[in-house]
């Protein structure tokens, strides 16, 4: 069992005062949100909380404020607005946070009602975690309960806090995100294979560890894939490359390799001579890159290598794009990836916000089994990390 710790199903909620902290760090434009995924996510839990007569109050970051105080633009209004129109019932919102009018609005809650605090992060001792604001929020509820797994990963007042005060539940969210993330690397349904692209080897240097002790096949593209073709003895040209790590991904190919575990690495690739929305691209071989062109996306022969080897995956985790998605002209290996992993008979795990991001640009984020909300924490787990919020959860 993946998940070891108590959930608000272990919890006597009813005409309890909840207090949640839930990841609404969402998009806004013009005071509005432009993608609701991360309020969604929380329905299950707030929506349990509600049926079984709770008084829940949410809290949460939005954005990156100065810590200095409220800021309009990250004001967390459009966020209750929205979980309102969501749940379809009235939701209170306090512009304040760890003051008198929070406390007051706190205090008129009545049971099955729903009240959101203002950001999180107006205040800087948030990020500090600093005890005061974590006993300031902790006064304000009667159990403690964690579903924001996007925070997972922070040691912050409002994420981990409230548990040394008060007993701390995890979410249905939390829970799920753990347990999905955590069971595929110890008991995946095999073959395993592992897709992993995105900008640069140093930032998955412990995903890429992890994945090679734990995966049959490890397919690799995006940034990353040149300084993979350096340690090969190929160049590279202009393409994203980190010297330092050369031996680093050296070493990697040669413990796959004691290991048995199957490496794909791009055969072809789109190169170009500029990195602009304009740039015009070639197809050249791995060990042909010309000195002046730089590789944007994976080319046509490898989109068939790597869809031939996930079409027998039984389990698929894919994080980090095959190629710059954002430009329409290097976003076709990442959207043939997306599809051979959307087509494939198999449980399908994607993380990372960029792959997740390019998942939905192709609308095939209901194909997928499971999309993490959560980038970091996605990442730390796969590395084997423990999260801190979930640490400081009652053990079950
Ligand atoms: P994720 O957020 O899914 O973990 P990353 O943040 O590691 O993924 O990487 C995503 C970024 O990698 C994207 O912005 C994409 O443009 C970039 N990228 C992918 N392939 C290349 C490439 N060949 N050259 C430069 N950048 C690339
Ligand atoms: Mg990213």
């Amino acid at each position: 069992m993946a998940f070891t710790k108590k959930t608000v199903r272990d919890a006597d909620v009813d005409g309890k005062r909840v207090l949640m902290r839930v990841d609404f760090n969402v998009p806004l434009k013009d005071g509005v949100v432009t993608d609701d995924t991360r309020v969604r996510a929380a329905l299950p839990t707030i929506q349990y909380l509600l049926d079984h007569n709770a008084k829940v109050i949410l809290m949460s970051h939005l954005g990156r404020p100065d810590g200095t105080g409220f800021q309009p633009e990250l004001s967390l209004r459009p966020a209750a607005e929205k979980l309102a129109e969501l749940l379809g019932r009235e939701v209170k919102f306090v512009e304040d946070t760890y003051g008198e009018k929070a406390r007051e609005a706190v205090d008129a809650l009545k049971d099955g009602e729903v009240l959101v605090l203002e950001n999180v992060r107006f205040d800087k001792r948030e990020k500090k975690n600093d005890p005061e604001i974590a006993k300031i929020l902790a006064s304000y509820g009667d159990i403690f309960v964690l579903d924001a797994f996007g925070t997972a990963h922070r040691a912050q007042g409002s994420v981990v806090g409230p548990a040394a005060y008060l007993p701390a539940y995890a979410g249905f969210l939390l829970e799920k995100e753990v347990d999905t993330l955590t069971s595929i690397f110890s008991n995946p349904e095999r073959p395993l294979v592992a897709i992993v692209g995105g900008s640069k080897v140093s930032s998955k240097i412990g995903v890429l560890d992890h994945l090679i002790d734990s995966a049959d096949t490890l397919i690799i593209g995006g940034g990353m894939a040149y300084t993979f073709f350096l340690a090969k003895g190929y160049t590279v040209g202009t393409s994203l490359q980190e010297p330092d790590w050369i031996e680093r991904a050296g070493e990697m190919l040669k413990k796959a390799e004691e290991k048995g575990v199957k490496i794909l690495l791009p055969v072809d690739n789109v190169v170009t001579d500029h990195f602009g929305e304009d740039a015009v691209g070639e197809v050249v071989p791995s060990d042909q890159i010309p000195a002046d062109r730089m590789g944007m996306d994976i080319g046509p022969k490898t989109v068939e290598l790597y869809t031939e080897a996930i079409k027998g995956a039984k389990t698929v985790f894919w994080n980090g794009p095959m190629g710059v998605f954002e430009f329409d002209q290097f976003a076709k290996g990442t959207e043939a990836i997306a599809r051979a992993v959307a087509d494939a008979n198999c449980t399908s795990i994607i993380g990372g916000g960029d792959s997740v991001a390019a998942v939905n640009k192709f609308h095939l984020a209901d194909k997928m089994s499971w999309i993490s909300t959560g980038g970091g924490a996605s990442m730390e787990l796969v590395e084997g990390k423990a999260l801190p919020g979930v640490e400081a959860l009652l053990d079950a």
